[in-house]
């Protein structure tokens, strides 16, 4: 170093660096948010949900998350001397997002203590925390995402809706290894995939016996999440045929029920939560439903399950964007920050098109989940476009961070930095749950089985997007594609087209002239197949930038 470089006042503080983007209101700095939730009912609550997204904002929601993650569970099968413990040890950082997200109510609030659904906008506000949460951490989202979808199952229960709700609503989080009965909450897992298959549960091979209380279970699950949930809703084949049973870790005497996790899967991402390989040794269980009607007991889970998927995969995109456009204010190349280049807000503002769309389809999904009981028409939105949805909004996560992880440069590409973290956890939400093809096997179902209702679903969309450029094509090639005898060959087609079409739709409501924009370069014409490759005005850049980061 020579004399007059050290002489220079800060020559070692870094230089054109984007300061951190914590301490953010993760609601009241997302415009497109804001205007999602209040379109779908959600207007009342926004204080609410601004405190929230103060909260969830801050620099200490983000340390815990990355505590959480740097730090993975690890399972601890056996004591010193030999015998069974099947606990996993959580960094205490999980267990402190577990308790804000449970306190938040984001594992229950959609639900009345009886199992009939809350009133609307539960879904739809519930939506827009758990859209927040997902932006700091989505790990921990996997035990809440299913303690909330499995009451869906649940429901036909009444003796173990009366026994287990009171401790599912709770909003105290208890991270305790003790029976369900003594703790002031729980959270409910579920196992469905064995090493055969995961799309085919049919080919479940794990069996369920009668016994004097119940059902005893043997075999084994491939994957079964979050093992210290305190219930797992769980196929097995009984005497009836393919069954769902909800398995506790404890046994009515208070002893420990006989699952035993043979090993964590080493995951790509999602490191913050222990997936388990596990094996049921003659484990309780209760019966959920008629024997032999398994996958109709689980079928109004695993659409929650879906929706949360397309939720969380909508947040990871938007808080990826976030920290682009917040990096490129700073950031200067050229004399120029980066997000005065042409080209970079170019890219900046095609993406946050995507995101706006994005946003915009979860919360109006939310919305048809929030009348669904009352209104056979949005039940038959729900059902046709969950699929749909979450086919294209996880399928579009992955490839979105990688560019907004590019837009940080090198910086993006660092551990410290969010978006690998991001990046790693963005394809799961496609894979599990129904995997991309199987989500658009299932709108073909839905297509078939419920064809009037899903006819007026189409009908409804072909309203709701009139005049938008492309829109009138687009739903003549997904009416003749699904009219096709080969349609599976081409599905792939027709439900993104069916996906972009109801995010076009679900963004005229918001704001008109950005789904135009949308339409106009997904619909009318096929996106490119890199952001920013599109001819969008300067003044729509603007506004698109001004409105995804004030
Ligand atoms: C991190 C993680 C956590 C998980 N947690 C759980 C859990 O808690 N509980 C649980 O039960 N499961 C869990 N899973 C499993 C997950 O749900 C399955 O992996 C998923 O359902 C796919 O099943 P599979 O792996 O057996 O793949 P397969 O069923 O073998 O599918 C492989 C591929 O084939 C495609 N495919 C399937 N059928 C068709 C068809 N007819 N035509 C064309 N293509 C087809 C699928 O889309 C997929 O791309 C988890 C998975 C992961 C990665």
């Amino acid at each position: 170093m020579n004399a007059d470089m050290a002489a220079q006042p800060g020559f070692d503080e870094p230089l054109n660096q984007s300061p951190p983007y914590v301490d953010v209101d993760l609601y009241g700095s997302d415009q497109p948010l804001q205007r999602a939730v209040a379109c779908n009912g959600g207007e009342g609550d926004a204080a609410a949900l601004s405190t929230f997204g103060k909260q969830w904002g801050s620099a200490d929601m983000f340390e815990l998350a990355r505590q959480a993650n740097e730090n993975p569970p690890k399972l601890k099968a056996f004591d010193a001397k030999g015998f069974r413990r099947d606990v996993i040890e959580f960094h205490p950082a999980y267990h402190d997002l577990m308790a804000e997200s449970v306190a938040a109510g984001l594992q229950a609030s959609t639900w009345r203590d009886d199992a009939a659904p809350a009133a609307a906008p539960a879904q739809v506000t519930r939506a827009a925390r758990f859209y927040m949460a997902a932006q700091v951490e989505t790990g921990h989202l996997c035990p809440i995402t299913m303690t909330r979808a499995a009451v869906a199952a649940l429901a036909v229960e009444p003796t173990l809706v009366a026994k287990l709700m009171p401790k599912i609503v709770s909003r105290r989080y208890d991270p305790r290894f003790l029976p369900w009965f003594e703790k002031t909450g729980i959270t409910l897992g579920m196992g469905m995939t064995e090493k055969q298959g995961g799309t085919d549960v049919r080919a479940n091979r794990t069996r369920a016996e009668p016994d004097a209380e119940g059902y005893a279970i043997n075999g084994d699950k491939w994957f079964m999440s979050a093992p210290m949930c305190d219930a797992f809703l769980v196929l097995a084949q009984a005497p009836g045929g393919l069954t769902c049973v909800l398995m506790p870790r404890f046994r009515a005497d208070g002893s420990v029920n006989g699952l035993h996790f043979q090993r964590l899967k080493d995951k790509l991402g999602n490191r913050s939560n222990a997936s388990s390989e596990v094996e049921f040794a003659d484990a309780f269980a209760w019966r959920v439903g008629e024997e032999g009607r398994g996958v109709r007991t689980i079928i109004n889970m695993v659409q929650l399950t879906r929706l949360d998927c397309a939720i969380a995969s909508a947040g990871i995109m938007r808080m990826a964007l976030a920290q682009a456009v917040h990096h490129a204010r700073y950031r200067t190349v050229f004399q120029k920050h980066l997000a005065d280049q042409p080209m970079m807000r170019a890219v900046l503002a095609d993406m946050a098109l995507d995101v706006e769309a994005a946003t915009a389809l979860v919360m109006r999904l939310a919305r048809s989940f929030d009348l669904a009981a009352d209104d056979p028409r949005e039940a038959a939105r729900a059902r046709l476009l969950t699929p749909a949805v979450k086919y294209w909004v996880c399928k579009t996560a992955p490839g979105f961070i990688y560019e907004a992880m590019e837009c940080l440069g090198g910086n993006g590409y660092v551990e410290e930095s969010l978006l690998p973290r991001l990046y790693r956890e963005a394809p799961v939400n496609a894979i599990w749950e129904g995997s991309g093809n199987v989500m658009c096997l299932d709108v073909i179902r839905a297509l078939s089985r419920e064809a009037d209702a899903a006819l007026t679903v189409l009908h409804e969309l072909t309203g709701e997007t009139l005049g938008l450029p492309g829109a009138g094509e687009a739903i003549a090639f997904i009416g003749k594609s699904f009219r096709r005898l080969d349609g599976e060959r081409v599905a792939r087609l027709a439900v993104e087209k069916l996906a972009l079409l109801a995010a076009a739709a679900a963004l005229n409501q918001v704001s008109p002239h950005h789904a135009e924009l949308f339409a106009a370069t997904r619909l009318a014409t096929n996106h490119a197949s890199m952001y920013g490759a599109v001819d969008l005005t300067n003044a729509d850049i603007r506004g698109l930038l001004e409105r995804a980061l004030p």
